[in-house]
């Protein structure tokens, strides 16, 4: 008799967007005539920018031909790629990074989900609360949790709270944990880290032996020049701190899947005798076992994000969400909500006015403004009371659902 791996019973089903879309569907049934505008939905919309398709049909000409077509490529990805990633959103910051430390993917979703298999069982984690999802449910599969609780929490798991009072940002933890998932810009708050922030973590994890994965999928969106962009660029950071990055949101590529994350050859963990090993070498094991590599017109198209054509047109685009998030964000301060996030990050994260359930003010904001968000109750137990708008809607759209917000609500 086949066995389960049990721990994915521990799991409550994937109840958000699929209840976001139960609601949206039934609203539609009574409403026929309803013009709703989405702002939940954490994806692009912009086409890929003329430079990535342009190179990528090169790639695949490339594959058409006897004398230029390839097979597997290195699982880590290509050279040409990695190096254009160190020297145009490292070096330039004055981080240093060698082309072994640099892992080319195919998202990461993947790598922040994986990362967490060459860690011991025995390990402590912890999370913000509210959280991306993927960071929690990937340790439930791999059975380093308990129970969930009637809160939608783990036994096992430390949740680190995110609250208005501390402006969504997570105090370091009352005990000492080993792994510790922090996002920035974050998703879904949309808030970020100074550098004099992002070091209290960085000294604690040095302190505790601890690791940070550091989720900076949204860092193309960052403005201020306080926040830093790379957890490295905080002294000590090298050897405690794994980077996750992507171009799903930086160039549109979210349907076209290629990302990369940061191991340097300083990060270690221990053995159960006490001794060291660095996770650069768990990791190059890891992903030359288990993945075999982004495919090469993909990398060709990531590689053009670096030239001069590709970083103008990435630039324009996310030029344009953020003058979304601007929209959202003003639009809502002036019709009297508190808000947080849409000023480094393509999300706007309010407060429901007068201590309204997320999933009451989704219902009211879809009936009276016919504008959908994402529940912030969706995203942890500490996200109840708030709601997520993503600026990653059309213009006229942006600008017609902060008008209804402004009239009808
Ligand atoms: N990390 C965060 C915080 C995200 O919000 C998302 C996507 O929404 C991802 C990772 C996934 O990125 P990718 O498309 O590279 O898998």
């Amino acid at each position: 008799m086949a066995h389960v791996n049990e721990n994915y019973l521990k799991l409550p089903g994937s109840y958000l967007f699929s209840e976001i879309a139960r609601r949206v569907n039934q609203f539609k049934i009574n409403n026929q005539d309803a013009d709703i505008i989405r702002l939940g939905i954490g994806d692009v919309t912009r086409p890929l920018p003329a430079a990535v398709i342009e190179a990528m049909k090169k790639g695949v000409e490339e594959m058409a031909r006897q004398e230029t077509f390839r097979g597997y490529g290195p699982e880590q990805g290509y050279e040409f790629l990695i190096r254009l990633i160190i020297d145009n959103d490292f070096s330039s910051r004055k981080v240093e990074l060698s082309v072994e430390e640099v892992f080319v993917s195919d998202g990461a979703k993947t790598d922040t989900a994986n990362f967490q298999e060459i860690f011991g069982m025995d390990n402590i984690l912890a999370v913000t609360d509210p959280v991306y999802p993927v960071y929690v449910d990937s340790n439930v599969m791999a059975g380093r949790t308990g129970k969930v609780n009637e809160k939608g929490q783990f036994n096992g798991i430390v949740y680190l709270p995110c609250t208005e009072e501390s402006g969504m940002k997570p105090a370091l933890p009352e005990k000492r944990v080993d792994m510790i998932y922090l996002c920035f810009p974050n998703n879904p708050t949309g808030v970020t880290l100074s550098r004099e922030e992002l070091k209290k973590w960085v000294d604690y994890a040095r302190e505790n032996r601890s690791i940070i994965l550091f989720d900076a999928a949204y860092e193309a969106y960052i403005r201020e020049e306080s926040v830093p962009h790379s957890i490295y660029e905080i002294e000590g950071a090298r050897e405690v701190a794994v980077e996750f990055r992507s171009f799903s949101k930086t160039a549109g590529f979210t349907g076209t899947r290629c990302a990369y994350t940061v191991v340097p050859k300083e990060v270690t963990a221990y053995d159960s005798g006490g001794a060291a090993h660095s996770l650069n070498s768990l990791w190059l094991r890891r992903q030359t076992t288990k993945f075999n590599g982004v495919s090469y017109p993909v990398q060709v198209g990531a590689a053009a994000v670096y030239t001069g054509e590709g970083k103008k047109q990435v630039r324009e685009m996310i030029d344009y969400y953020m003058e979304n998030a601007r929209i959202i964000r003003e639009g809502l301060q002036k019709a009297g909500y508190k808000v947080f996030g849409g000023v480094n990050a393509p999300y706007v994260w309010l407060k429901t006015p007068n201590g309204m359930g997320s999933w009451e003010f989704f219902d009211r904001l879809m009936k009276d403004a016919h504008v959908v968000g994402t529940p912030g109750a969706g995203f942890g137990a500490g996200g109840e009371g708030f709601l997520r708008l993503t600026a990653f809607g059309t213009r006229e759209n942006t600008e017609r659902a902060l008008e209804r917000i402004k009239t009808r609500m």
